[in-house]
């Protein structure tokens, strides 16, 4: 073989040598059939969401503090029900909304403005026994209910409503929610996007931010008891332990009219949303110098006595009672030993 005719070969050897190894790299793929170099991306996609929220958590809590206003600062608050899961792609899920409720937070007004719904959403005929089981199990809420809110696009407006009056900015606040619910609140947001979508130009999935709400608590904790733990950090698996115990879960008075008929409160979302504000007050407000005030900081002891309006910030406070229990330092002392 000629000197040049050896070239030739080599270079195209080579050459076919590199498109196969491209080739390869685009269809390394694991058993489930995803490729390898997405699942990474992915990965290092969520890697920084994390790192993002736990600094906008740290960074809102480090700038309260500092101007004393983290008493004042709202965190949106939401909670979904639903009826069924279908699995739509990979790790991504429609859920079919029963009832849902976004509120804000803060700690010196409690859980207020609440924005409420029971949702009625057409089931499809493969889904009914699944969205029955699901009702049965948990909320009870009935299936398609003909007075439950139907129309997506003005669940939108009410709901962007609530976080217009807290954006920084031209941004929408975080909505806080606990882990395991992320999903069901981005099916319900991607939902009533669609819907509104179809009227209001521009809007998307994109203009919400949903973060962890046990990480949140986390961090208040923290914040509250600094000065008193000496160098003891409460780690985030001890708080999300103890915030999903759900000490209230028994508390009356807190649901919507839907559930308060129907006599089961615990699922209800309005009562959830609720009870997470008043957890996180129970173990935080002794270590910032908040007074405890019946209704705002803790579940009122007679919800039915006072009248149907006692979810009014101002008959709470004319009903004051300071409580002094402070459940948090025993619970801390629990935890740094
Ligand atoms: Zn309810």
């Amino acid at each position: 073989m000629l000197p040049e005719q050896k070239d030739y070969y080599e270079s195209k050897a080579k050459n076919i040598k590199v498109e196969e190894q491209l080739t390869k790299k685009i269809n390394r793929k694991t058993t489930l059939g995803e490729i390898v170099d997405e699942i990474l991306a992915a990965e290092k996609k969520e890697q920084e969401f994390q790192e993002n929220m736990l600094q906008y958590i740290n960074s809102i809590i480090a700038i309260g503090i500092h101007h004393h206003s983290l008493d004042q600062m709202k965190f949106m608050l939401v909670h979904a029900n639903w009826f069924y899961r279908r699995e739509v792609g990979i790790n991504q899920y429609d859920f079919c909304p029963a009832e849902f409720a976004l509120a804000e937070f803060s700690f010196e007004r409690g859980v207020e403005n609440v924005y409420h719904e029971v949702v009625s959403a057409k089931i499809p005929l493969g889904w009914k026994r699944d969205a029955l089981e699901t009702s049965r199990e948990t909320h009870k809420i009935p299936i398609e209910h003909p007075d439950g809110q139907s129309d997506f696009a003005f669940m939108y407006t009410q709901f962007v409503k609530v976080l217009e009056s807290n954006m920084t900015g031209d941004k929408y606040p975080p909505l806080f929610t606990t882990e395991d619910l992320v999903p069901a609140i981005e099916s319900l947001l991607r939902r009533m996007c669609q819907a509104a979508g179809n009227f209001i130009s521009g809007k998307s999935m994109n203009d919400f931010t949903i973060y962890s709400l046990e990480q949140l608590f986390t961090a208040l904790l923290n914040a509250a008891t600094k000065d008193t733990t000496k160098n003891c950090s409460i780690p985030f698996v001890v708080a999300k332990h103890e915030f999903g115990k759900d000490t209230f879960c028994s508390a009356t008075g807190l649901e919507c009219d839907f559930h308060r008929i129907l006599d089961s409160s615990q699922h209800c979302s309005m009562s959830i949303v609720k009870r997470w504000g008043f957890t996180i007050c129970d173990h935080c407000c002794c270590y910032l110098d908040i007074p405890r005030i019946e209704g705002v900081h803790y579940p009122l002891s007679r919800p039915y006595f006072n009248s149907p309006n006692s979810g009014s910030f101002d008959i709470h406070i004319s009903n004051l009672s300071i409580n002094d229990y402070s459940k948090g330092e025993r619970h801390l002392n629990e935890w740094c030993k």
